[in-house]
């Protein structure tokens, strides 16, 4: 059952997303050579805490981690750790924000110093993907047109969507109906409505879109050891068209152009 959202509503997730950007602005301050996943960890989650917010993975089926650290072939779920960022490396960092009992959801990879051609190129696709998913969450297209964006996108430039792992609907609870797949065909899929609310997350690898789970059973790799990378927004679908709730740039959530 997908839970619609009223404006006010809207705006209450729109705030979490506010400590959210601010939480990840304050991360990408802090990527580089040598800063360890659990001081990454430790710096959202005081953050977080003092904005009087929760880290909403903190404790999420037992994660026990505030935020996830995943670098390189990792696509998601890395708990953070001790593993250092070198030089070169890229770090997928995905931060969920509770605020008033709502919740927002967002990731972005990072490049720690310079980064290869071919990692640069994976990150700039996977998040053009991504805003072009965006622009396809208006009132009266279908599920399939957002996922489709993506996959079309990201095969277009030579890389593999993850199949197995897909995006959410989002609200008072972290992961809400429909499940949104990074792959399908557009005019297909769940009518999309004012009111929706959706955390939409391409994941993108170089090689194989196949993935393998770590034996921590969270932390989930690309099989093939290729790099992947992990861009994600929450996204309200609203009378003036899209709105991304957790904006980069901006505080308060901005529209995409259609
Ligand atoms: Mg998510």
């Amino acid at each position: 059952m997908i839970i619609k959202k009223s404006p006010a509503e809207i705006d209450r997730i729109a705030a979490a997303g506010e400590v959210l950007v601010r939480t990840m602005n304050l991360l990408a301050g802090k990527v580089r050579p040598g800063v360890s996943t659990k001081e990454l960890d430790q710096a959202a989650e005081t953050f977080i805490r003092s904005q009087g917010c929760e880290p909403a993975f903190k404790g999420y089926r037992g994660f026990p981690g505030s935020i996830c650290t995943s670098p390189n072939s990792m696509i998601v779920h890395g708990i953070p750790g001790p593993y250092r960022l070198e030089r070169g490396d890229i770090i997928s960092l995905d931060v969920g924000v509770v605020r008033d009992g709502w919740v927002a959801d967002a990731a972005r990879t990072f490049p720690v110093g310079p980064i290869s051609p071919v990692a640069h190129k994976l990150l700039a696709v996977t998040e053009e993907s991504l805003q072009l998913a965006a622009v396809q969450c208006v009132a009266g297209n279908r599920l399939g047109d957002v996922s489709h964006a993506v996959q079309e996108h990201v095969e277009a430039a030579g890389l593999s969507i993850v199949r197995t792992l897909v995006g959410h609907g989002i609200g008072r609870s972290m992961h809400e109906d429909p499940q949104i797949p990074n792959y399908g065909d557009p005019g297909t899929g769940v009518p999309l409505e004012e009111g929706m609310v959706l955390a939409v997350e391409p994941m993108v690898t170089v090689g194989r879109h196949n993935v393998r789970v770590s034996e921590d059973h969270w932390a989930i790799y690309s099989q093939d050891g290729s790099l992947a990378a992990h861009f994600e927004f929450t996204i309200a679908i609203t009378a003036a068209g899209p709105r991304i709730l957790t904006p980069w740039h901006e505080a308060g959530g901005h529209r995409v152009a259609a």
